[in-house]
């Protein structure tokens, strides 16, 4: 089956007692046994296994083409129950432009339980050189936040193989419509459901996708149950209701940001734009090779610096001055200020999530906040 036809049936199923075609969200907590103590759908407790979650597990399993896929409050705790299923002591490498979210977690939470280096991973030389007998796990993040940086998948796989790493990518901000880091080798891959999933900028949630059901992905399951930073059966149900339009949604961000940011690039006040779908940007032609569409996020440096760039941002009308991304609305915001003190942000740099407004609406504002 297509993406489009999986992602409105695979996570969804017509209720058996009512005949409701849109599955009914189970708020029970707890399932009632049989008299010879099995259960009849096999769910017991919800922190186990809840039939809202089993749908989503299904779609997000089928859109990126894994073996399972664990559903989790947040982003955040999705990439925690990477690191958390890793043995004390092991290496990972991370790229430099890591999410800061995940970055601040292994620095602050995983500070003496794992090591970690954070390099550019897409330079073989750079990263052949930090492979150490104890390297578990190559994390990846293309396209990156907020830099918009391209990583060569195949060719970091290859690199892994070679090592027996394991080998992530967080895939928020291509999704699945973009790009299957899966099908290119990956073991794991990461999301942020908050984004694109749920779209609406109204759900927190985090998913991680397993290429093979191996011991890894048990520890995995275990820190999900064991753990249980599993997003209520509510939250599931609206994703999978969002996820029915993500084909079509991503193609409308994809479309409108590449319009965007080719009128930014040809702007006089604009220093440089970060989008990898401009042959401007310099792994344009691995970013054509490894995605199917670009994405919906950019960012834009100003010539004239950060003074510029608070004018610009506090002029706009339609774009609203928030962070996050992946809603239908348009986003943009300084990054630097919100990552921190440790942030290699420039700091003439906004991030740009591109909503699915009308294209001419969103050029207009642009338009009269750069005058
Ligand atoms: C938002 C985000 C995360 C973290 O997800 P939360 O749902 O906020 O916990 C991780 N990676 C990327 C690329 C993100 O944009």
């Amino acid at each position: 089956m297509k993406t489009e036809t999986i992602a409105i049936h695979a996570g969804n199923y017509t209720d058996a007692s009512t005949g409701a075609v849109v599955q009914p969200i189970v708020l029970s907590t707890t399932f009632e046994r049989n008299v010879d103590g099995s259960f009849r759908e096999g769910y017991i407790y919800s922190r186990s296994a809840n039939p809202n979650r089993t749908s989503l597990e299904k779609v997000l399993t089928q859109l990126e083409g894994g073996a399972d896929a664990a559903a989790f409050s947040s982003g955040n705790a999705a990439g925690m129950a990477v690191f958390q299923s890793l043995r004390p002591g092991t290496h990972i490498i991370a790229p430099d432009d890591m999410y800061h979210g995940l970055r601040n977690q292994l620095k602050t939470l995983f500070a003496n339980i794992l090591e970690f280096d954070f390099i550019d991973v897409d330079n073989t030389e750079v990263l052949n050189a930090h492979i150490k007998p104890n390297t578990g796990l190559i994390w990846l993040e293309t396209p990156s936040n907020p830099l918009l940086k391209i990583t060569d998948i195949k060719k970091v796989v290859a690199i892994a193989r070679k090592h027996k790493i394991k080998i992530a990518c967080d895939n928020t901000f291509a999704t699945p419509i973009c790009q299957q880091p899966l099908a290119l080798g990956v073991d794991i891959v990461m999301h942020s459901t908050t984004k694109y999933f749920g779209g609406h900028s109204d759900l927190m949630g985090g998913a991680l996708i397993t290429a093979e059901k191996n011991d890894c992905w048990q520890k995995i399951r275990q820190v999900q149950e064991m753990g249980g930073a599993i997003p209520s059966p509510a939250d599931c149900y609206y994703l999978v209701r969002s996820i029915k339009t993500l084909p079509y949604r991503m193609r409308g961000h994809v479309h409108n940001a590449q319009l965007l940011a080719e009128y930014l690039q040809k702007h006089p006040k604009v220093e440089q734009v970060l989008y990898p779908g401009l042959p401007s940007h310099p792994n344009h032609k691995i970013a054509k090779e490894q995605m199917t569409g670009f994405g919906g996020v950019l960012s834009f440096c100003l010539k004239d610096g950060r003074e510029e760039a608070n004018r610009v941002i506090n002029k706009l009308q339609l774009f609203t001055r928030a962070t996050s991304l992946g809603g239908v609305e348009s986003l943009i915001e300084h990054r630097a200020t919100v990552e921190g003190s440790d942030t290699k942000t420039p700091f003439n740099l906004l991030r740009v999530s591109v909503g699915l407004e009308h294209i001419d609406d969103l050029v207009a504002d642009l338009e009269q906040a750069l005058l």
